[in-house]
């Protein structure tokens, strides 16, 4: 049986962004975003003080149709602090964004990068669904077998390494980019806030990509791994909160499917003939 799992809208592409340490500037790259329909995650320190300085409402407005994640309370080196404390930063971080946004946080980026298989340990017992490290991938077809050591395919300023590949691969391979940074970052050097306008607009609206946060691209991936298919392949049961695509058969006319949470499909392709 050959199935190709897709994104949701029967897409091939997803690309997401992941931008690190929440500040001012964020307001001027999710600007950017919005006008290209791009989505990312910022992951926030709420013990520093650029975060301290803005109200619940503002934290709102800036981030809204936007993913809120974690990144320590302190921007401490996870691991590089006592282990009750590394408890106490992602706690503390999550409860303080939680209630400035009314929603459940449950995404991270490693502030500095740093984690052990101890440190994504503690972070499982906090509650933490996936943390981003710094180490770039550098593969478009890569999704990490433990989505608590979740690689980017790069650095924003390496990203046009692979915008031609994304773009134009034709195969039913589903693709994901995955970019991440800091807002300040582009106050200085080459790749500025003009590299961005250009990245932005290269890689926005197009209907061929699923633009989402870090929380949906991980969340669709654990959906996809928990689908149940029956021993003969020709149905499967959906038991996650997530719509489910996949497209079944590579040659002639494949079809797409879509099952739905908690149901179950009937695959009705001649199986046995790919
Ligand atoms: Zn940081």
């Amino acid at each position: 049986m050959r199935i190709c799992y897709m994104y949701p809208g029967a897409k091939f592409k997803a690309l997401t962004f992941s931008f690190d340490d929440g500040v001012v500037q964020d307001r001027k790259l999710i600007d950017i975003f919005n006008r290209n329909g791009l989505k990312g995650t910022f992951n926030l320190n709420t013990g520093l003080r650029r975060f301290r300085e803005l109200s619940a409402q503002e934290i709102k407005e800036i981030y809204a149709g936007h993913e809120i994640a974690c990144h320590g309370e302190y921007h401490p080196t996870f691991d590089q602090i006592p282990r009750s404390e590394l408890m106490r930063e992602v706690w503390h971080d999550r409860e303080k964004l939680e209630a400035v946004s009314d929603t459940v946080i449950t995404g991270l980026a490693y502030p500095n990068g740093s984690f052990s298989p101890e440190v994504m340990d503690i972070l499982r017992h906090a509650g933490i669904e996936y943390a981003r490290t710094t180490v770039a991938c550098r593969k478009l077809r890569y999704m990490p077998e433990d989505f608590l050591a979740w690689h980017p395919t790069c650095h924003y300023r390496d990203a046009l390494e692979f915008v031609d590949d994304f773009l134009s691969e034709k195969r039913p391979l589903p693709l994901l980019f995955y970019i991440w940074g800091h807002s300040y970052e582009f106050d200085r050097g080459v790749k500025n806030w003009q590299f961005m306008e250009y990245l932005a607009a290269r890689l926005g609206g197009r209907d061929d990509i699923w633009y989402a946060t870090n929380i949906e691209v991980c969340r669709y991936q654990k959906a996809i791994r928990a689908l149940q298919f029956s021993t003969d392949g020709r149905r499967v049961y959906n038991p996650s909160a997530e719509t489910v695509w996949f497209q079944v058969g590579w040659e002639g006319t494949p079809q797409a499917y879509s099952v739905a949470p908690g149901e179950t499909v009937e695959i009705k392709e001649p199986l046995e003939t790919y």
